[in-house]
């Protein structure tokens, strides 16, 4: 069976342009955190002449919140960032002009396909808490047991674990050794495809040149990089933006009850957003309308200013 990429390979030779995305989940409205992810790949992308898609990341259909994806667009349009759409982003029966996870299902079942006549696929029976009392890592139980697929999750094998990778902002990162050695689930028992693999599928056939998205994602990265080399595919670059987090240390959340942006009133938050991004903000931003502020972020957006930390505390 040939590479499910193939016909991406000769887009990636012949293109040279910046390509970034945001990659909302819609399972609430965005929150000041996910408006930071936002305007930090949408920065990014356009002081390097790039484009800038966004994808519906809706693939984990329990935690969807109904009309979470419509809200999250007209927010971002309100916020004055406008994606970009190209053939190979944007499928014609899709109305949003974004990518759309739970549309390309097909897609998914194909690459796994392919993975599966590599043999790098097995299915698993152990449930959460087994692996828990095995001391929270998987270590390959079902491996050799060739259980049915149907009713089980899937896991993939490795052949080749990338353990570390240069952040952009942070450096040589590294992961821990068992958590990038676990084979991890690609599907699971519920039928629903994973988040690690269908992220890579993605970014590959948009064309992704560089993943700019908050740290809290930082660990899951040489998982994504693994995934990668086993589809002989050029990985992008990535970097990950501070994590805004409330007083407790927690990532601000719907689950953590942080509340939604105002699409009402943008500017307070997009000026806030900016300062957490450490841009150089003054008095008289006020009195720019939303698209002026957009272009001065695009002008003084400086990636060697942005804080190291992993996580800022947003009173
Ligand atoms: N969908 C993920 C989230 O909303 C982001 C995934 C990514 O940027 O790779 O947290």
């Amino acid at each position: 069976m040939s590479s499910p990429f193939i016909s991406q390979q000769s887009f990636f030779k012949t293109n040279t342009q910046y390509r970034g995305r945001f990659a909302p989940s819609p399972s609430g409205d965005l929150h000041f955190g996910s408006l930071v992810a936002a305007l930090g790949s949408f920065l990014q992308a356009k002081k390097n002449d790039g484009q800038w898609f966004v994808r519906i990341e809706d693939i984990d259909k329990p935690r969807e919140q109904l009309g979470a994806a419509e809200q999250i667009l007209a927010t971002l349009n309100s916020f004055g960032m406008h994606w970009d759409t190209d053939s190979l982003t944007h499928s014609p029966t899709d109305n949003q002009r974004c990518i759309v996870q739970s549309q390309r299902i097909e897609r998914y079942e194909h690459v796994l396909e392919h993975l599966i006549t590599l043999d790098r696929i097995y299915a698993c029976q152990c449930t959460r808490k087994q692996i828990k009392q095995l001391g929270d890592v998987y270590t390959g139980t079902c491996r050799d047991l060739c259980l049915p697929f149907k009713g089980n999750a899937l896991r993939v094998q490795l052949p080749n674990v990338i353990t570390a990778f240069e952040d952009v902002l942070h450096g040589m990162t590294h992961s821990a050794h068992s958590f990038a050695h676990e084979d991890f689930i690609v599907k699971r028992k519920d039928d629903l495809f994973a988040y690690q693999l269908v992220v890579v599928v993605d970014d590959i056939d948009q064309g992704i040149t560089e993943v700019v998205r908050g740290a809290d994602i930082m660990p899951l990265t040489c998982r994504q990089l693994s995934l990668y080399q086993l589809f002989d595919v050029p990985p992008p670059s990535y970097l990950h933006l501070p994590l805004a987090v409330n007083q407790s240390g927690l990532k601000l959340s719907k689950q953590n009850h942080a509340s939604p942006i105002n699409s009402a009133n943008p500017k307070p938050e997009l000026i806030k957003a900016f300062e957490f991004l450490s841009l150089p903000i003054h008095e008289q931003l006020q009195d720019l309308t939303v698209d002026e502020l957009i272009l001065w972020g695009i002008k003084h957006w400086d990636v060697s200013r942005l804080p190291k930390q992993q996580e800022i505390y947003v009173p």
